[in-house]
């Protein structure tokens, strides 16, 4: 890396990746140790400097975390404070971000195949907090907007026919599910604009925006601001401009999960981005990053409890599963793992050899792996592990499949450790089926 005296120096405050490596075992350890595991552990200064790096990057854009990587409350307040917007998927995630301080002004509801219920509530929300703005995607999803009155702020997603990503189930851009076919994108936008205040467009390309797909962000960006210009034309053939605020070239900034990944150039993209969309005449840029703000602030701790040689080789059963980190089994994710050792009798995990190892989990089905062909410190009964890069879609994804509890989250900020989410308990697998039959309250606290 050729880096400026200056940029060196930054890149020591602020890293551009925290590897599983750089976190502090004994401190992981004694988390573990008091609050048992799996245990999710989230660091909030680390989220800050994630979202510091976005700002200096794209000094002049609007940055909007896609809450739906990590809707903690802890995690929404500390992206608040840093500055962000908040870009959110669901009535849920709106509610979330209002009850973390973000004002209508700086919320985004994006409507993907909207249920009537969120659309209710956002109406809602909209007529006390008329700086939101609602992104949509479909005619019929203005239609059913204006239908209960709604004629407030509206940007349109459009589907710019090019798509990145790092599996093809979180590559959106060209998948028709999501926005409106970009030849037919300038004409709903200004049919839209007799009903709604129209403020910007919007694409979102899915997720893993890294240095091989660089081109094709490129393209849906020039696209975006093509599109961009056509309607803001003050001199069109055709039709009156439109008022625009903003071009939103969404998310999907990548993140180093294997250890010899190199971390996204921000920097650089941020410049390729810049470059692509041109002279927006006044138009604001706007980005949507979620994995990116929170990815590497978060790892997964999980104690061994089953060591097992077999033909194939040692699978090391783990307390965590595919039900607390999905990704792996969801998406063959690849997370990287450091055995921080803590089996008694064993020596540190330093001085063991290493060995290649499978990891899994304790649900009934085969894709609740971690990983195959693993060379770790040789794991041994009661080592505790660190799930790497688990910070975003990881305790997002977890449910309660093999009628597991979710695990405990800690956050960290400033030295000090907070529990943020209760380990559920027994009792909450059944919660909604006792109040259905009305004898929750005998059996609470169970
Ligand atoms: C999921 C999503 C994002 C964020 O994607 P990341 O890969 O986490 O950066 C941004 N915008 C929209 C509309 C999304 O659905």
């Amino acid at each position: 890396m050729s880096r400026r005296n200056s940029d060196a120096e930054d890149a020591d405050a602020n890293p551009p990746v925290r590897r599983v490596s750089d976190w502090d075992a004994d401190r992981l350890a004694a988390l573990a140790a008091e609050h048992d595991t799996p245990l999710y552990v989230q660091d909030l200064d680390r989220v800050r400097e994630n979202c510091e790096r976005l700002l200096s990057a794209f000094p002049d854009a609007d940055v909007r975390y896609a809450v739906k990587a990590h809707t903690g409350r802890a995690v929404l307040e500390a992206v608040r404070e840093a500055g962000l917007d908040a870009e959110c998927a669901s009535a849920g995630e709106v509610d979330r971000a209002l009850a973390a301080g973000f004002g209508g002004d700086r919320l985004h509801y994006t409507a993907v195949n909207p249920p009537a219920r969120d659309l209710d509530y956002v109406v809602d929300v909209a007529e006390r907090e008329p700086g939101l703005t609602v992104t949509a995607g479909a005619v019929d999803t203005l239609d059913r907007l204006a239908e209960r009155g709604y004629d407030g702020r509206l940007c349109l997603r459009v589907n710019p026919g090019v798509g990145a990503g790092h599996h093809a189930k979180v590559t959106t851009g060209s998948a028709p599910k999501f926005g409106v076919p970009y030849d037919r994108a300038a004409g709903v936008a200004r049919e839209a604009a007799e009903r709604f205040d129209v403020v910007g467009v919007h694409a979102h390309a899915g997720s893993g925006i890294d240095p091989d797909q660089l081109d094709s962000h490129r393209e849906l960006v020039a696209r975006m601001g093509d599109l961009a210009l056509e309607l803001t034309d003050p001199d069109p053939a055709d039709a009156d401009p439109l008022d625009l605020e903003y071009v939103d070239v969404g998310g999907g900034f990548g993140v180093p999960y294997r250890e010899d990944d190199d971390p996204l150039d921000l920097p650089a993209v941020a410049d390729a981005t810049r470059d692509a969309v041109g002279d927006l005449r006044g138009l604001a840029l706007a980005i949507e990053p979620g994995r990116y703000v929170v990815a590497d602030a978060g790892v997964l701790l999980t104690r061994a409890n089953t060591v097992k040689p077999t033909p194939e080789g040692t699978v090391v059963g783990v307390d965590a599963g595919m039900t607390d980190l999905l990704r792996p089994a969801m998406y063959d994710a690849y997370h990287p793992i450091r055995n921080l050792g803590g089996a008694d009798g064993e020596p540190a995990p330093a001085d063991r050899e290493t060995e290649s190892v499978a990891v899994a989990g304790p649900i009934c089905e085969t894709g609740d792996s971690f990983c195959t062909d693993r060379a770790l410190a040789r794991p041994a009964r009661g080592d505790l592990l660190a799930i790497g890069v688990a910070g975003a879609y990881g305790y997002e994804m977890a449910n309660q499949y093999n009628s597991r509890p979710r695990p405990a989250e800690v956050a960290l900020a400033d030295g000090e450790a907070t529990v943020v989410r209760r380990r559920e308990r027994l009792a909450d697998l059944t919660t909604a089926e006792r109040e259905a039959d009305g004898t929750a309250e005998t059996e609470v606290g169970r």
